[in-house]
């Protein structure tokens, strides 16, 4: 059997695993040893060391040997309540161990036994006594069918006497009976496993081979540092982190490479007319930024292959112009273009914009949304793929199969971080081999836009367009609640508006919601009744929610109260003031991101984070972020150390991959150099073709993204 062939039986020819466990683990996700095998721990316990009995403290943790003299189980008065009592020796003295309610353990224990016990000393009335301890019958026992959790092959100690790998529970499986099963895999690994890590690759980076990472990993050799493992830093984790991020970097490279020898239908020109059309269009001066942006976005569009760009603008800086200049260039050119945003307001406003700037030009704009009435959309499709409408704004009714085009040349996708690489796809195989440039205002701290859009190329603004006042932010207690509606109603005398908004949790939505439509009354009656107060929220209907939305924004309303359904996008120069209510609940980007709301136009806005007091340290770190600084970059980088890259994305519909042993964060140089060396062995022609083919075996379903093959 090769090396190969034994880490994809099937965990049901384990030694220890019968058909019942085998239908649990295949439950969670293990379904060959591999699986078994790649599934690390998540940290480790040092409990090697023995100390002789007459030696140990209250208070302290220890590791003994003893020989079991006697154990059975104690009846207490309360009648569910059993305690397990074990009484055992060494030749300096002797120790009890009591466990609550596991009377199994009669079988477990016989006198005479070698036994190990780890855990907590305590001085009771029985003397010296530890409670629920870990323990280890330090003797062999043959393992039959659906082994329990004490048998095991051979002497070796695996979860006492030593630095014990621990596992989080996932189903029936627990940490000790994975550690048994690790052991019973690792006990058959042939001594050569195939690694697919390159020889030059691996000598490079002074990368511990495959077989050895794979056994010290989960059982550390005598010696490691308990520091270094817990911190993912000894040798055999960092091998397997880069092996991880190695395999999942030849696939990003790989589609990167196969998209770069796709070919545009025909090439993009730009002509005098071109650039008189632009200039015609351009309501105002570019800045710095946008001028070099669109450079890159142009040239790219002069390629021959389709673009893949991200254009990364904190909120306000200008995308949308930029964006346009991209969909001119693709029009004069004939080619369509297809704007998506991710909800209908958004989309809406994109499209009132554009069709304002576009009125002198020939191109005819439409707008295609769910809202858009069953006859609407069947007249719009048939001039989309007729091809007499140049340019089309939608939400991801875009994407629906019935949507089709003459000649799509241009796909732009605003927020990307709000639909996932499926959709992003879909739209894309609607042309062929489109440009595709996607915009987020969420800046991606450079390790994420590596990992999850290594694929694309990155353009960023930093410069905001000129005359805008830096918002002022400020973070206060709820007691000083009253203070900040007084502040409110200046700003609204003087003309402003003002945003307040709740923050709404998935658990308990219900609650949440009920909290913002109660704020609005109180708020309508009692604080501001001299003003008119609007709610809006995710469970309105569309058609109420844009009436809410437009009404607010031609100031029809002094304030809105809302859930986070204004964080995207939306433009209302006059508002000032933004009041984020339970603001510790909230994200630091997504703060930042509804802090955008305000300051869109001439006149000096506020944001107020309001906090429920006391806040732990952590969470008055994450504010004094916010007040700190108004750059969106440096806020995503304090976001990412603070919440971990699940968090930071929010859902796995993200694109961010799925890892087994890597963390983005905490292993963002490894991440490079794989990167690096992926690149240099794809490019090595002795090699290409295996790798090549060892992604496309594996990538999609390791890593949980879109497929490169
Ligand atoms: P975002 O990057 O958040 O999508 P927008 O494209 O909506 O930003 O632009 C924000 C506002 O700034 C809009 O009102 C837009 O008209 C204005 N704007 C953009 N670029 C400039 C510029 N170069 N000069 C003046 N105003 C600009
Ligand atoms: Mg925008």
């Amino acid at each position: 059997m090769t090396d190969r062939d034994y880490l994809q039986t099937p965990l049901q020819y384990l030694k220890g695993v019968g058909p019942r466990r085998a239908a649990d683990l295949q439950r969670v996700g293990l379904a060959t040893i591999e699986d078994l095998l790649y599934r690390f721990p998540t940290r480790y316990e040092d409990r090697g060391g023995f100390q002789t009995i007459s030696s140990l403290k209250p208070g302290v943790t220890a590791s003994v040997v003893a020989e079991v003299i006697g154990a059975g189980v104690r009846p207490t008065r309360r009648p569910h309540f059993k305690i397990f009592e074990m009484l055992g020796r060494d030749d300096t003295g002797s120790l009890r161990a009591i466990w609550f309610n596991q009377p199994f353990l009669k079988d477990v224990f016989r006198p005479h036994q070698r036994v190990v016990l780890f855990g907590k000393l305590e001085l009771t009335s029985h003397g010296l006594q530890m409670q629920n301890p870990q323990y280890e019958i330090v003797q062999a026992d043959s393992a039959g069918d659906d082994a329990d959790e004490t048998s095991k092959a051979d002497d070796e100690m695996l979860h006492t006497g030593r630095i014990v790998p621990v596992y989080e529970k996932t189903g029936q499986l627990t940490a000790k009976m994975q550690r048994i099963l690790v052991h019973h895999a690792l006990a058959q690994l042939p001594p050569q496993i195939s690694d697919p890590l390159p020889d030059d690759v691996r000598r490079r980076q002074q990368l511990v081979d495959r077989r050895t990472a794979i056994h010290d990993t989960h059982f550390p050799p005598e010696g490691a540092s308990i520091d270094a493992l817990n911190g993912f830093r000894s040798p055999a984790q960092q091998r397997m982190i880069f092996e991880e991020f190695f395999l999942f970097q030849l696939g990003l490279v790989l589609r990167k490479r196969r998209a770069e020898a796709d070919r545009k239908p025909r090439s993009i020109v730009i002509t005098d007319a071109v650039r008189e059309s632009a200039r015609r269009v351009l309501p105002f001066k570019l800045t710095g930024d946008q001028k070099k942006v669109t450079a890159e976005i142009v040239g790219d569009m002069k390629r021959p292959a389709p673009m893949n760009r991200l254009l990364q603008g904190d909120v306000g800086s200008g995308k949308t112009i930029v964006a346009l200049m991209a969909a001119l260039v693709a029009m004069e050119n004939g080619f369509q273009v297809a704007f998506m945003a991710p909800t209908e307001i958004l989309a809406e406003q994109h499209y009132i914009n554009i069709r304002r700037l576009l009125e002198t030009s020939r191109f005819r704009i439409a707008l295609l949304t769910g809202a858009t009435a069953a006859k609407k959309r069947r007249e719009l499709q048939a001039e989309l793929s007729g091809g007499s409408i140049h340019l089309v704004v939608g939400t991801h009714a875009l994407v629906e199969g019935a949507v089709g085009f003459r000649e799509l040349g241009l796909v732009i996708i605003d927020e990307q971080h709000r639909f996932g690489v499926l959709q992003r796809a879909s739209l894309r195989s609607k042309g062929q081999h489109p440009d595709v440039l996607v915009m987020t205002a969420t800046p991606i701290p450079r390790t994420l836009a590596l990992t999850t859009y290594g694929d694309l190329d990155v353009s960023i603004m930093r410069e905001m367009p000129p005359g805008r006042h830096a918002i002022r932010t400020t973070a206060r207690p709820e007691s000083r609640r009253e203070e900040i509606y007084e502040f409110i109603r200046t700003q609204i005398d003087a003309g402003r508006q003002a945003y307040v908004i709740y923050p709404l949790v998935e658990e308990s939505e219900k609650v949440d919601l009920r909290a913002a439509t109660e704020m609005a009354d109180h708020l309508a009656h009692d604080i501001f009744p001299a003003y008119r107060v609007a709610l809006l929220h995710g469970r309105m209907k569309q058609d109420a929610k844009d009436h809410v939305m437009q009404a607010f924004a031609r100031g029809e309303y002094h304030l809105l109260v809302s859930t986070t359904v204004v964080e995207v996008g939306v433009d209302v120069a006059n508002a000032s003031v933004m009041l984020v209510e339970h603001a510790e609940r909230f994200g630091l980007s997504q703060l930042h991101q509804l802090r955008g709301r305000v300051g869109r136009g001439a006149h000096q806005s506020f944001c107020v984070l309001l906090y429920q007091a006391p806040l732990p340290d952590q969470g008055r770190d994450r504010l004094k972020a916010l007040t700190d600084t108004t750059d969106g970059f440096v806020i995503a980088e304090r976001d990412l150390a603070l919440r971990g890259p699940g968090d930071f994305f929010g859902t796995r519909q993200s694109g961010l991959p799925t890892l087994r042993v890597g963390d983005i964060v905490r292993d963002h140089q490894v991440m490079e150099a794989a990167r690096r060396e992926a690149g240099a062995a794809l490019d090595d022609p002795a090699q290409h073709e295996s790798l090549a083919a060892f992604v496309k075996e594996s990538w999609a379903q390791r890593f949980g993204l879109v497929g490169v093959g």
